[in-house]
């Protein structure tokens, strides 16, 4: 077992499902836990991605909120394409393939169970539109709106549980602003 087991590397070797199993559970268990283990796992992230903009928070595996400057923070994937204001539902920036019909979903579940197209059911798929790489996966109704899985109050993470408030913290920013987005791409769609 490593002697520190919170290090930096072993929280690498954990992100890439490399840890060992007995230090696995040590760190699982650790307790305290390590107060700087939230700011590790960021440089470890920020080391990897290709970009300089500081990251924020990951959402996904693929997905970042990212500072882009006082008072801007954006949705970026590793590939480096930016979704836009993180408070919109990111999804709408993405390539989206729907499956309805039997034939769609067994090219995905070759072993049955997939939703019940009866029910009116689809699955949606969202790509980025950057590196092609599947984001997410919903099943809903038809026309149910697009889910936003996400949206974190990133100036309490940073203030309340961190201790480090941002420099750029509002009081306006934690509001879904995903309506005001699908408004906006009404009026470009219009002219
Ligand atoms: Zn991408």
């Amino acid at each position: 077992m490593s002697e520190d087991i919170a290090s930096k590397e072993n929280l690498r070797l954990l992100l890439d499902g490399k840890l060992p199993g007995d230090d696995f559970k040590a760190l699982v268990r650790l307790k305290p836990k390590d107060k700087d283990r939230f700011w590790k796992y960021l440089a470890i992230l920020q080391e990897r991605v290709p970009w300089n903009d500081r990251i924020l928070l990951p959402i996904s595996d693929h997905l970042y909120v990212v500072s882009k400057g006082a008072g801007k923070r954006v949705v970026k994937c590793d590939c480096g394409h930016e979704y836009g204001d993180y408070r919109a539902n990111w999804k709408l920036g993405c390539l989206v393939y729907i499956r309805r019909t039997e034939e769609e979903m067994k090219e995905v579940y070759t072993v049955g169970g997939y939703p019940d197209l009866n029910a009116g059911s689809e699955i949606r798929e969202f790509y980025c539109p950057g590196c092609l790489r599947l984001l997410c996966v919903e099943s809903c109704p038809r026309g149910y709106p697009v889910i936003f899985d996400f949206l974190p109050d990133i100036d309490a993470l940073y203030r309340d549980w961190l201790h480090s408030p941002l420099p750029d913290e509002a009081p306006d920013w934690y509001l879904d602003q995903t309506t005001m987005l699908a408004q906006g791409f009404l009026k470009r769609r219009a002219t």
